[in-house]
């Protein structure tokens, strides 16, 4: 029996959808545009918790009611990134360009697993752009992914293949033991990687530090070589190009030199700090860079395009696919029509179903021009200068790292400076105030800020150091601004 037409989940009311719709959009334009004059982050009451905790809902809800939800729920309570204060981890500020790109790609809903559309050769496009920025050519290979988490473990696995063969897919590890190498200040994910690839996290060496917390390219090859004597097979180099903790810059030079004397794959965590090759004033402290087999980075950090937007660059392509796809799939790919175009992007990773974060990276790229960007990323940095000369301007506060980019580590003095550090900055934080986070360096907790966001400006780093400065008396000064909310 033929059943009857259905209620497809299409709005009944176009143009009242329509007009809802339009109120959405001015509702975050507006957020954006004037979030400056919001808190940077406010603790979230036990009240608004447990208003998002209902039954699974069984009967439709007008959008609009949703959206009400979402604006006294959700919106007020959010990370605070997007805030020109939010100086916290390396979280990205987004952009208006990227955000209605982002909207704009939900609308098409393109799935970039594979076969023969555009949104596949606009992703195709950003390898094309981004290869030539790091020496790469024609034939390397690339991929969105959720974020360098993802890339960084996807490298090693291609560098597997690269010291393995691809056999090791089939065959698993029989025993080789594969080393791999990177400074003690490499970012956690990079440990959780060897984990995930069946190499084991202790495979991984942690390279000794200079004072600069660059990676001891002599410790490097003694390391190496002490592991080769041992039996080992050293297989992996990983430099840093901004570390999370102080944005230091391995000497990724000197570590390519190592990678090709050893006979190592060189891959690169730039996770935040690969964009700087947009700023000329920046790029020379990269130099290295361009010799490195694979890239890890984030758009979603530096480059504002909203989350998530990773990204893993491969020179060898080639490699890279040898190491995902499935050859009995893609041989079989058609020629012709919508199941054409192969290889596709799902034989580069692991991923079959993918979104297309390409658009709103695309969108982001377009619309501001890799000159403006490199400008903002550039920037932060000199934000990053002056708020350490700010620092060392106040005999109550001291310097706790070297600044090389756009993150500054110091601190309050006084006694129990950990307790004393680790209060300023959970004040800050609840006072709706420019809000770092802490880290420790060597034993000792720090205060780091971290300007990624495009929107922080001098008197945001001002409103910081007066906040650190003033503390205790930060959570009285902003009892005005509490009034307001
Ligand atoms: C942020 C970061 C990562 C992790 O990247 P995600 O995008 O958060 O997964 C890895 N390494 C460095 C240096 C980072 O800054």
């Amino acid at each position: 029996m033929r059943p009857d037409d259905h209620d497809d989940l299409d709005p009944k009311d176009w143009p009242a959808t329509r007009a809802q719709a339009h109120r959405m959009l001015d509702d975050m334009l507006d957020y954006v545009e004037h979030v400056r004059q919001r808190p940077v982050w406010r603790p979230i009451p036990e009240a608004v918790k447990a208003g998002i905790r209902a039954p699974l809902p069984r009967r439709p809800t007008d959008l609009a009611e949703v959206h009400d939800e979402f604006l006294r729920l959700v919106l007020p309570y959010a990370t605070g990134n997007v805030h020109p204060g939010f100086m916290g981890w390396v979280h990205g500020g987004g952009s208006v360009a990227g955000m209605l790109g982002e909207m704009l790609a939900a609308g098409l809903n393109a799935n970039l697993g594979g076969r023969e559309h555009m949104p596949i050769e606009v992703e195709r496009q950003i390898l094309r752009w981004l290869a030539p920025l790091f020496g790469m050519s024609e034939g390397a290979g690339g991929l969105f992914v959720t974020g360098s988490s993802m890339a960084n473990f996807m490298a090693i696995l291609v560098a597997r293949t690269g010291a393995l063969g691809p056999e090791v897919r089939r065959l698993g590890l029989q025993g080789a033991k594969l080393t791999a190498y990177a400074s003690a200040s490499v970012h956690g994910c990079v440990r959780r990687g060897m984990e995930m690839a069946g190499l084991g996290g202790d495979a991984l060496r942690a390279v000794p530090v200079d004072r600069e917390g660059r990676m001891d390219l002599r410790a490097l090859l003694e390391a190496v070589r002490a592991d080769r004597a041992a039996g080992m097979r050293p297989f992996l180099a990983v430099g840093t190009a901004g570390t999370v903790d102080t944005g230091a810059i391995d000497p990724l030079d000197g570590i390519a030199d190592a990678a090709r004397a050893e006979g190592l794959w060189f891959h690169v965590d730039g996770a935040y700090g690969a964009l700087a090759v947009l700023s000329p004033g920046l790029a020379p402290r990269l130099a290295g860079i361009g010799r490195a087999d694979s890239i890890a980075l984030d758009f979603h950090k530096w480059g504002q395009v909203p989350y998530d937007a990773g990204y893993l660059l491969v020179r060898d392509g080639a490699l890279q696919q040898r190491t995902f796809a499935q050859p009995a799939v893609y041989l079989g790919r058609e020629r012709r029509g919508l199941a054409a175009g192969s290889p596709w992007p799902c034989d580069f990773g692991p991923d079959l179903s993918r979104g297309f974060r390409a658009l709103k990276t695309w969108f982001v790229l377009k619309v501001y021009g890799t000159e403006r960007l490199g400008a903002m990323i550039g920037h932060t940095c000199a934000l990053a200068q002056y708020l350490k000369a700010r620092v060392q301007a106040s005999p109550e506060l001291e310097l706790m790292a070297p600044v090389a980019l756009n993150i500054v580590c110091f601190r309050r003095r006084g006694p129990d400076p950990d307790r004393l550090n680790r209060q300023v900055v959970e004040d800050l934080h609840e006072a709706g105030l420019p809000a770092p986070s802490t880290t420790t360096l060597d034993g000792h907790l720090a205060i780091r800020a971290a300007i990624v966001n495009h929107r922080t400006q001098p008197r945001d780093i001002d409103a910081l150091v007066d906040a650190v400065l003033a503390h205790p008396g930060i959570l009285e000064a902003s009892e005005d601004k509490d009034g307001a909310r």
